[in-house]
């Protein structure tokens, strides 16, 4: 496996950036460019997480910041109009994730989420976050 230098993932981000990609397949198409190689989608773990890297002993959620209401940002916010209907729905959605990602810890994986908005906006600091999160695994 060949993971890239710092150069050359700029490089890549940018092309891929400049895209019309949806977060959670930009962060997926990046690390696999990068060499990292996981499933998704994994049904048989608790919310089914988005990205599961069993060499990392690792699991990266990438959470959209309306459906998963995201402290502190524009996006994460409970509408104003039918707000009894979202409040229940999205606080619903944000305790859930809390739960699965307890349960997760629980089992012994390491997790991490990452939400949409820090991907739009903040690519690369995000994707050298998860980089980091990842660590050395020989
Ligand atoms: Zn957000």
């Amino acid at each position: 496996m060949d993971i890239w230098p710092k150069e050359k993932r700029s490089e890549v981000m940018s092309r891929i950036r400049s895209k019309d990609t949806k977060p959670e397949k930009l962060v997926r198409s990046l690390l696999h460019r990068m060499g990292y190689r996981f499933r998704v989608h994994v049904k048989y773990l608790p919310g089914k997480p988005d990205i599961v890297m069993k060499k990392y002993n690792a699991i990266i959620f990438v959470h959209g910041c309306f459906w998963h209401l995201h402290d502190d940002c524009n996006e994460g916010r409970i509408p104003s109009t039918r707000t009894e209907y979202w409040a229940k729905k999205l606080l619903g959605n944000k305790a859930r994730d809390e739960k699965h990602m307890n349960e997760l810890t629980n089992m012994g994986w390491r997790v991490m989420r990452v939400w949409e908005c820090e991907i739009e906006k903040k690519t690369e600091e995000t994707i050298e976050r998860i980089i980091n999160f990842l660590g050395d695994v020989k």
